[in-house]
């Protein structure tokens, strides 16, 4: 039960946005008691990450600084300005479809946004913090038409291309993501 408390802080050089929110001290609590998992999460005035005892130097650095990153990204996108819900509400209203149970933003790469129709909720890539809002907005209302039609059927399309710039996004987002196109994750 012997932790260690360190606090140290992340070199900020050359990889936040102009506009991202100040980085918060990281604290790194060394547990012998963890194995292989290490977690992060925000508080207050930190960000605490959990490691194993016992790793090198190195490896524990690259572990705390990939969980510290995910935090960072999450904290960026909901300091972005962007409110998730009020935007889906609006979008959905507009282009009558239902809103969702819940939108959030989640730390997905693979995916720009994803969905569980059954239960109506959405998460959005926070990689989409930075696009312009038309295409986030293209995302979203990807997203809402998902809630309605599960699969990329054409009645699917018909609902998304309800928001006129949706080709256009998908080809922004095709060439920010170097050719990936598959935007969304349905279940
Ligand atoms: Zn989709």
């Amino acid at each position: 039960m012997s932790s260690t408390l360190l606090d140290t802080l992340l070199d900020t050089s050359g990889d936040a946005a102009p506009e991202a929110p100040p980085q918060l001290p990281i604290r790194v609590i060394r547990s012998p008691k963890r194995r292989k998992t290490a977690a992060a999460r925000l508080l207050p005035d930190c960000i605490e990450v959990r490691v194993p005892a016992g790793m090198t130097p190195d490896a524990e650095a690259e572990m705390v600084a990939s969980l510290v990153d995910r935090i960072e990204r999450k904290r960026a996108a909901e300091a972005g300005g962007v409110n998730l819900v009020e935007r889906a509400a609006t979008l959905a209203q507009r282009y009558g479809l239902h809103p969702p149970a819940s939108i959030t933003w989640a730390e997905q790469n693979d995916r720009w946004g994803s969905c569980t129709s059954a239960r109506g909720t959405i998460r959005i890539s926070t990689r989409l913090a930075r696009v312009p809002a038309w295409v986030l907005d293209a995302v979203i209302v990807h997203e809402l038409a998902h809630l309605h039609e599960p699969n990329h059927s054409p009645a699917f399309w018909e609902l998304a291309n309800r928001y006129p710039r949706q080709e256009r996004a998908s080809g922004f987002l095709e060439a920010m993501s170097g050719g990936h196109s598959d935007p969304c994750h349905a279940v």
